[in-house]
């Protein structure tokens, strides 16, 4: 065997003053230290232009803005190269272990990955002739596993490659639909009134129906009256998870908020008022849940540099992992490190608007380069990449290559849709189907009666 560990030294010829004419030592000395200036101050540009351009008087934000009138060049980003999957089938004596290990995961992911599984899926009932997937990296590195239990199920097994971490779940393909409503006063939070009735996954849809005109943390109070209708999926007597929303109507002090589903002659699905107007806006009315606004857009006096610098966009302070939310629907156009803007997503929308999110601190495996996102998709986490000094999100918004106040455009909501005047009796008359479900009592399937509590009058 050969050995590398041979040391390796060789004497390095040194550059000497001692034998040169006094002349050249004085040019040399000069030269030498131009060249430190030079260095220097180049150092100070390509980091991050902070220190420089503060001595200069021209501060950049770590869009690389200085000035509100600059114009914005969207980056577009490269297509990832694809990644490979194998469809295979389940050998007789092979076991989920035997495959996975076989596929790169290491004893110690398989370790992670047992205790992820456990509840959801037991290794024993893994079966020859079943069919199972494998996606990795087009270098080969293992990505997820996804194995078709029955008819009904699959189970889903995804690696975080930033984390090192495993996410496992299961999907399910065939289930019933049924219909349930839920009403009562609230106590405390809708969050917590949900969660006791075992059905905590309708918040962050109905946190987003109402995202423009109620502020969940702020303005639900105890005694807030609510309805929803919505779907149930189950399988047999087993129930899976809560569906679409169909009605919701939220009674806050005295003023009622409803918002009804539906789908229009052209297939078009939105959720409206009583009335007939929709509910979202072209705009999310916030692209994640932040805990204060730490900067706001435009000119400000940077608190230790006492120097007037222009602020790209709107910093929204919130804990690292916090989901980043698209604002409405687009494509996104890049996703990559960009020096002092750290992890960076750009979505490019409608109407000639372009959205940017920065320093996350991973991105939304569902949402790579290249591919289209609905509004409220997330599209990746807080963070603190780049030039940041605490996790936060930076949020711009660009149309037509020029800078926009994001509290502002985010507040405006674009241009609300109507029902058609023409389709004005479709609607009316699916309002009142609805209206029916929900004043009906014994439409409710799931079993919420044993979690119901004083004041919580649920519908059996
Ligand atoms: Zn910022």
């Amino acid at each position: 065997m050969k050995n590398d560990r041979t040391p390796y030294f060789r004497p390095r010829k040194r550059f000497s003053l001692h034998n040169t004419p006094p002349a050249m030592k004085i040019f040399a000395v000069v030269a030498l230290s131009l060249l430190a200036v030079v260095y220097t101050v180049g150092n100070l540009t390509s980091t991050d232009g902070q220190l420089f351009s503060s001595l200069f008087g021209n501060y950049n934000d770590e869009l690389g803005v200085s000035e509100a009138t600059e114009t914005i060049e969207i980056e577009e980003g490269e297509p990832e190269p694809v990644n490979q999957i194998l469809t295979k089938k389940v050998k007789r004596g092979e076991s989920l272990y035997v495959i996975l290990t076989s596929h790169g995961l290491s004893p110690a992911d398989i370790a992670v990955i047992s205790k992820e599984l456990k509840g959801k899926f037991s290794v024993r009932s893994l079966r020859p002739g079943q069919q199972y997937q494998i996606e990795k990296t087009p270098d080969g590195r293992f990505l997820s596993f996804s194995l078709q239990e029955s008819r009904a199920r699959k189970l889903h097994m995804q690696k975080d490659e930033d984390s090192g971490s495993f996410q496992v779940w299961q999907e399910v393909l065939d289930y019933d639909v049924q219909l349930a409503t839920l009403s009562g006063t609230i106590n405390s939070t809708l969050a917590l009134e949900l969660q006791k009735n075992s059905r905590y996954s309708l918040i962050t849809e109905l946190q987003n129906l109402f995202a423009w005109k109620i502020n969940f943390n702020r303005d639900i109070q105890p005694g807030t009256a609510y309805r929803v209708l919505f779907e149930e999926k189950w399988i047999g007597d087993e129930y899976i998870t809560t569906g679409k929303i169909l009605a919701a109507e939220i009674n806050l002090e005295g003023q009622n908020y409803t918002a009804y589903r539906f789908t229009d002659s052209r297939g078009t699905t939105a959720y409206y008022d009583e009335n007939g107007n929709s509910l979202s806006g072209f705009f999310l009315s916030q692209p994640c849940n932040y805990t204060r606004i730490s900067s706001g857009y435009g000119y400000r006096i940077h608190p230790i540099l006492r120097r007037r610098q222009f602020h790209s966009g709107v910093d929204y302070a919130a804990p690292t992992g916090t989901p980043v939310y698209a604002v409405a629907d687009g494509k996104v156009v890049f996703r990559g490190r960009k020096g002092a803007a750290g992890k960076m997503v750009t979505v490019a929308h409608a109407n000639g608007y372009h959205t940017k999110y920065l320093h996350l601190s991973r991105y939304a495996t569902k949402a790579p380069y290249g591919s289209r996102v609905k509004q409220g998709d997330v599209i990746g986490y807080v963070g603190s990449t780049g030039r940041s000094t605490g996790p936060h999100l930076h949020f711009t918004i660009v149309r037509h290559g020029k800078l926009k106040n994001p509290l502002k455009e985010l507040k405006a909501a674009g241009t609300r849709k109507r029902v058609s005047k023409a389709e004005m009796q479709n609607f009316m008359a699916q309002i009142s189907v609805f209206r029916s479900q929900l004043d009906e009592t014994g439409v409710m399937v799931a079993d919420v009666t044993k979690y119901s509590e004083k004041n919580t009058t649920a519908l059996n």
